[in-house]
């Protein structure tokens, strides 16, 4: 496909707008200009559609976060920088960059402390009231944008988003070479979980998912074994797991990609004596949790949330060492002005990841 022309003039800044739940339209947006020196414009390439942006759609809202403006969707982006404010070093019009789509405030006690991701200020794309990615035009500050290396393609570069989101759940997990990590769900990051922990040295990466074409891919990914829950307890499954895995003593490290309530009260029966617990899906706000077997094996319980420093840089260099082939994720690709209907694919679970082409695309 062509290169896109870095003329923003001639550029369209067409987004797709979700107006209210359910309700979708294209909207040619006046174009964003660069907002200080330290900041570049980029016409975006591709974006992938998340479990988040179809919840918006779906229903207009998750939890506290309601869509009570229109808002743009989109933020698993990669683009081409066009211009570069006067203070930008290392990014120059031309570069293919992966988008990462949070602005925290860089002055908090959180920026300040090194995890900017939990910083109450942040502006995160498609999170109302801020707009999202699917559009033409995206001002950003240039040090949130990473240049993709040259044999990663700017279609991997849109799913850098949701590596980072692996890589930072398999941190919080603290994988060590050789150990056993449970994945608890099979979407695209369960998958990534999963590949991120075996690029970690776990040699042993269980998935779980109650649908089995989501399992196969992942064994055909990079997992070692895949159950499939029964409608049994929380507690027999979690057996059923440790035996399939030949795992007596339970796993190092149980993940949980899903949200689901029995998946994370099976974790908790699964993980062994001493292990680490990481809740990183999301799902119902609060439910039933066996907080006895957490105190008894002396679990470290950790949360994740989006992504923090270094875990951009870390994503593409497994992308670009072929640690993590994220070109399997792709189902398809698909214009801009059929942005809906890729969204209706992936709500009817068709698909692990579309991508949207932006609307200066050709292809
Ligand atoms: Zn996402
Ligand atoms: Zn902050």
């Amino acid at each position: 496909m062509a290169t896109p022309t870095i003329d923003k003039d001639a550029m369209s800044n067409l987004s797709f707008v979700l107006n209210k739940a359910g309700d979708v339209t294209f909207e040619e947006r006046p174009k964003p200009s660069i907002p200080d020196p330290n900041s570049v414009l980029v016409a975006v390439n591709y974006t992938g559609i998340c479990g988040s942006d179809v919840h918006y759609w779906v229903d207009g809202a998750i939890g506290s976060f309601v869509v009570q403006a229109p808002m743009v969707l989109g933020h698993e982006s990669a683009g081409t920088v066009v211009e570069v404010g006067s203070a930008v070093k290392g990014l120059k019009p031309g570069d293919r960059v992966a988008l990462e789509p949070g602005y925290p405030c860089r002055r908090c006690s959180f920026c300040r402390g090194g995890k900017y991701n939990l910083c109450p200020d942040i502006v995160f794309a498609a999170t109302p009231p801020h707009h999202g990615t699917l559009t033409g035009l995206w001002a950003a500050p240039a040090d949130f944008c990473y240049k993709l290396p040259d044999t990663v393609s700017l279609q991997e570069g849109a799913l850098i988003e949701p590596l980072a989101v692996a890589v930072h759940v398999v941190k919080q997990a603290q994988i060590q070479p050789g150990q056993s990590v449970v994945v608890m769900g099979a979407g695209p990051v369960g998958i990534l979980c999963a590949a991120v922990a075996k690029a970690y040295g776990a040699t042993k990466v269980v998935s779980v998912d109650i649908v089995q074409s989501k399992l196969d891919f992942a064994k055909s990914f990079s997992s070692t074994h895949s159950y499939v829950p029964q409608r049994i307890s929380p507690e027999e499954n979690a057996r059923a797991i440790r035996e399939l895995a030949d795992l007596p003593a339970g796993a190092d490290a149980v993940i949980d990609a899903s949200g689901a309530e029995p998946s994370i009260q099976a974790s908790l029966h699964v993980v062994r004596t001493g292990g680490t617990f990481v809740q990183g899906g999301m799902g119902k706000s609060e439910i039933t949790f066996p907080i006895l077997a957490m105190c008894t094996k002396e679990v470290t319980v950790r949360g994740s949330f989006r992504y923090g420093a270094g875990d951009y840089e870390l994503a593409i260099e497994l992308v670009r060492t072929g640690r993590v082939d994220v070109k399997k994720l792709i189902t398809g690709v698909v214009g801009f002005k059929q942005a809906e209907e890729a969204f209706q694919k992936v709500k009817a679970g068709e698909a692990i990841k579309i991508l949207i082409a932006g609307p200066n695309e050709t292809a």
